[in-house]
């Protein structure tokens, strides 16, 4: 039973397609928008034992099946953002906070570290959930320390060792979520924080399709080798399945030309990596996560 005390935004049959950087994804039986900290435990002490959950931030890294998710969605960005500075090195923020708000913040307070954070289009929580990383930087290594939460509510304070942190990979406890960081950050020059973020921007527009949909790299990279080169030399570029496009600017990236399907992109992810290790022996990773049913 959902109690009626709780404050935040509940949405019902809520298409996720408005909710993911591909602009794909069918209904969430239940979407909801927590208020703040104490709204979003008082929700979930109310859900049933049984409800599947799904958490999105600004759900930049999942490609959602078009027959949706059977559950509730939490959906933290523009939701869980409170932000602050805790001593002379540490920032908490909560898992809502973009990552461009996040890097920004820092450099203000001459605090860096997480200049790549701002390029990233997604929140804390999911750059903590894929260890987001860039140009070199990767998220875990800024963290002091996080706080989860569960299903019933109850949240816990966890040291980085409790997590096992790989590239754009970490093992989190079952059945528990992030809902907020302390990053430990060094002491830094505001004004070269902010020429560093501005030049990492500039490299980002100038090698990625920004502004098209899409879900970034598609593919991690295999060790000592980049998927896009593999994508590129396998002819690649340029591919498309239904509204689903091989982005010729850069080959790992998939684009959604404006009508693709979850299907058509899952299709085209399959088809890159078939093709990739047919060519050259390497089987490529998705980096991206799928949510729900593919079956045709
Ligand atoms: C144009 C573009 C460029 C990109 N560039 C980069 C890049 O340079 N480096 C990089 O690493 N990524 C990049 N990405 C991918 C993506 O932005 C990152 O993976 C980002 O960290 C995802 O954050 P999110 O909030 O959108 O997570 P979502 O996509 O909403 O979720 C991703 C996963 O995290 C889980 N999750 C979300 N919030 C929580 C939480 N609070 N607790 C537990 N689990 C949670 C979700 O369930 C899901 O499994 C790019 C994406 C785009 C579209």
């Amino acid at each position: 039973m959902i109690d009626d005390a709780v404050r935040g935004e509940l949405r019902i049959d809520e298409p996720l397609a408005r909710h993911t950087s591909w602009r794909v994804g069918g209904p969430a039986a239940r979407l909801y928008r927590p208020a703040d900290r104490d709204d979003l435990i008082a929700f979930l002490a109310g859900l049933g034992p049984d409800e599947p959950l799904l958490w999105l931030g600004l759900g930049s890294n999942v490609l959602i099946s078009d027959r949706g998710f059977p559950g509730t969605v939490i959906e933290t960005q523009g939701c869980l953002t409170a932000m602050e500075r805790l001593d002379a090195t540490r920032i908490r923020a909560e898992a809502g906070v973009s990552c461009a708000k996040a890097a920004r913040f820092a450099s203000r307070h001459g605090l860096i570290g997480i200049e790549f954070l701002a390029g990233i289009p997604g929140t804390i929580g999911g750059a903590l959930a894929m260890n987001a990383g860039a140009w070199g930087g990767e998220t875990w290594p800024h963290v002091a320390l996080v706080r989860t939460i569960d299903r019933h509510g109850e949240v816990r304070e966890r040291p980085p060792a409790d997590f096992e942190v790989g590239y754009r990979h970490v093992r989190i406890h079952a059945g528990e979520w992030f809902l907020e960081a302390e990053l430990a950050l060094s002491h830094g020059d505001t004004e070269a924080a902010q020429a560093r973020i501005r030049e990492l921007l500039d490299r980002r527009a100038a090698t990625q399709p920004t502004g098209l949909p899409s879900c970034g790299s598609v593919f991690r990279n295999p060790p000592g080798d980049h998927a896009a080169r593999l994508i590129e030399a396998a002819g690649l570029k340029g591919r498309r399945i239904g509204g689903a496009e091989v982005s010729p600017k850069h080959a790992n990236f998939i684009i959604n030309l404006g009508d693709a399907s979850a299907r058509d992109i899952a299709r085209l992810i399959d088809l890159v990596r078939d093709e990739v290790e047919r060519t050259s022996g390497i089987r490529l990773i998705p980096e991206v996560r799928r949510v729900g049913d593919f079956e045709p």
